[in-house]
């Protein structure tokens, strides 16, 4: 699969202002600091542009990318949206700063028709932390389907790795849950993860 297009589209802080073309939505969510943005230039290979509108501290909206996607060997082309949500987790917003974040975002993740599935990123390094596990369990909850990234597995070992993944799946509590490393720096991942973006497009 080969993006053959990323830009900018828009960010909301209210229903109104979701694009008004609709497309297929991929959804990103994570802990700050996590490797979102990262993730997110490395899987469109534009740089920088997860940072035209999220800066940490700043505004928490809902950050909309359009992508082109066209099939390898192929005429097939599909277009769709990469969503960014707000880092949750985030030590340093205000009460009930978080509090207007949860209601806007779960509006959003509840009633949005196009979306397809989350992407929930968590760093290899570490064991889920309590946020990681209760977003997750808020998301199956509500069936939403998640794929678990696992961010910044250049980090560890093959090993070590495997290791985390285990943990990872352990405490979430889904023994078949798939987690995918993923790389920024190598990029790798990347494309296992636009193999199941596409085939999700194609369904
Ligand atoms: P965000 O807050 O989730 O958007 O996280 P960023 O993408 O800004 O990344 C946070 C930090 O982790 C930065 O210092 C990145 O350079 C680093 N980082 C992100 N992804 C990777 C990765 O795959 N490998 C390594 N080694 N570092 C990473």
């Amino acid at each position: 699969v080969i993006i053959t297009q990323a830009v900018y589209v828009a960010s909301a802080v209210e229903r109104e202002q979701y694009p008004e073309v609709k497309m297929p939505e991929i959804v990103f969510i994570g802990r700050s600091n996590v490797g979102k943005s990262s993730l997110i230039n490395s899987l469109t290979r534009v740089k920088n542009l997860a940072r035209v509108s999220s800066q940490p501290g700043k505004t928490q909206t809902i950050n909309f990318y359009a992508l082109g996607a066209k099939g390898e060997g192929t005429a097939d082309r599909k277009s769709f949206y990469l969503v960014d949500l707000p880092g949750y987790g985030y030590a340093k917003t205000g009460k009930e700063r978080r509090k207007m974040w949860s209601a806007f975002i779960e509006d959003y993740l509840l009633h949005s028709p196009q979306l397809q599935f989350v992407c929930q990123l968590i760093d290899i390094r570490h064991a889920p932390m309590r946020s990681d596990i209760e977003m997750f369990s808020w998301l199956v909850r509500n069936g939403i389907p998640v794929l678990v990234i696992a961010t910044k597995a250049d980090k560890l070992g093959k090993n070590a790795c495997a290791k985390q993944v285990a943990l990872i799946r352990q405490m979430l509590g889904v023994a078949e849950l798939s987690v995918l490393p993923y790389s920024s720096v190598k990029n790798e991942g990347r494309s296992d993860l636009l193999d199941v973006i596409w085939d999700t497009l194609l369904q």
